[in-house]
């Protein structure tokens, strides 16, 4: 049997020590770290996303801020609300839950807010320096690969790492983060040619496709370490990833199961991002 790489144990793990350094620094400082959270709509799966990072939050001693903005909101209301957070100094972050309405300009958004606030990670200041291996506020999801993998102390250096997904979200910042762990990354998309193959040369295999148990035993190498984020619904309606778990599982060395691998991670890494940037705006590191 792999290793089952549990990301939600691990996320639990952390955000309880998050909770403790949170209370020793407030003693510093006497505030407390803010996030804001803007959602736009109701969609259904927004408003789960949104109410789980508030809920996090809140137990670990971030003081969370939601903005509830109508479907029809315009681009001006929408840039204002971020201009009045940008200046609020109890809000350390800020978070526009994507995607927005069509209307609505993403890149737009993603880059008003400024960088040092920007604690998903979008923004091109952050990206430009992630890039460049510099100390930076890093996306979520990735930061969140990163910190399972060296929790069960995966060798990084010198392994051969396939990326499947080139967003900007996802790939190309797991691009960036692998590499300056030294290993020697490949990234591939829906025009790669042979990717069942290509994918059977990685150490380790990370997928962020979102395609239903797209990942068979064909495009894993035996013994290969295989991290799922792809977050999808099967014709029964049951959430899945993009890997065939079952038969991968039986191949693998590790494996991270959906749900309980990345997703919790991502929110743990939210947290994370929101204390560092608080530390920053206050000028204090922790003790
Ligand atoms: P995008 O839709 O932005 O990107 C998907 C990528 O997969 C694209 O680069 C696309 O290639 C590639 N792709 C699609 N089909 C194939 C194929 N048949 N073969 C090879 N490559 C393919 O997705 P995201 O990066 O935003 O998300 C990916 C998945 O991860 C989704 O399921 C999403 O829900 C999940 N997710 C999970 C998170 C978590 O916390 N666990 C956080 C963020 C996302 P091309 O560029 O050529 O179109």
């Amino acid at each position: 049997m792999p290793i089952l790489i549990k990301g939600k144990e691990l996320a639990q793990e952390l955000r309880e020590t998050l909770g403790k350094r949170i209370e020793k620094t407030k003693s510093q400082t006497g505030s407390a770290p803010g996030l804001a959270v803007i959602q736009v709509g109701s969609d259904p799966a927004s408003s789960i996303y949104v109410r789980n990072k508030q809920k996090a939050c809140q137990a670990c001693g971030i003081k969370s801020y939601g903005y509830e903005l109508p479907e029809e909101v315009s681009q001006a209301e929408l840039m204002e609300l971020i201009d009045t957070l940008n200046q609020d100094a109890k809000v350390n972050g800020i978070l526009c839950q994507l995607p927005l309405p069509d209307h609505l300009d993403e890149f737009a958004v993603t880059q008003a807010i400024l960088p040092e606030k920007d604690v998903d990670g979008f923004h091109a200041v952050n990206i430009g320096l992630l890039s460049m291996g510099r100390d930076c506020l890093v996306p979520c999801t990735p930061a969140g690969i990163l910190a399972m993998l060296k929790a069960y102390d995966i060798p990084l250096k010198g392994q051969r790492c396939v990326i499947i997904g080139r967003s900007n979200i996802v790939g190309k910042p797991v691009v960036q983060l692998m590499l300056k762990e030294h290993a020697t990354v490949t990234i591939a998309h829906s025009r790669t040619r042979d990717l069942p193959g290509l994918c059977r040369n990685a150490d380790i295999l990370i997928s962020a496709i979102g395609k239903a148990r797209f990942v068979s035993p064909e495009y894993v190498k035996p013994g290969a370490v295989v991290i799922d984020v792809g977050i999808n619904r099967d014709d029964a309606g049951k959430v899945v990833g993009d890997v065939d778990f079952t038969s991968v599982a039986s191949i693998a060395s590790a494996i991270t199961p959906v749900p309980g691998g990345v997703g919790p991670m991502t929110i743990a890494m939210l947290l994370e991002n929101t204390f560092q940037a608080y530390l920053k705006q206050n000028n204090v590191s922790e003790e």
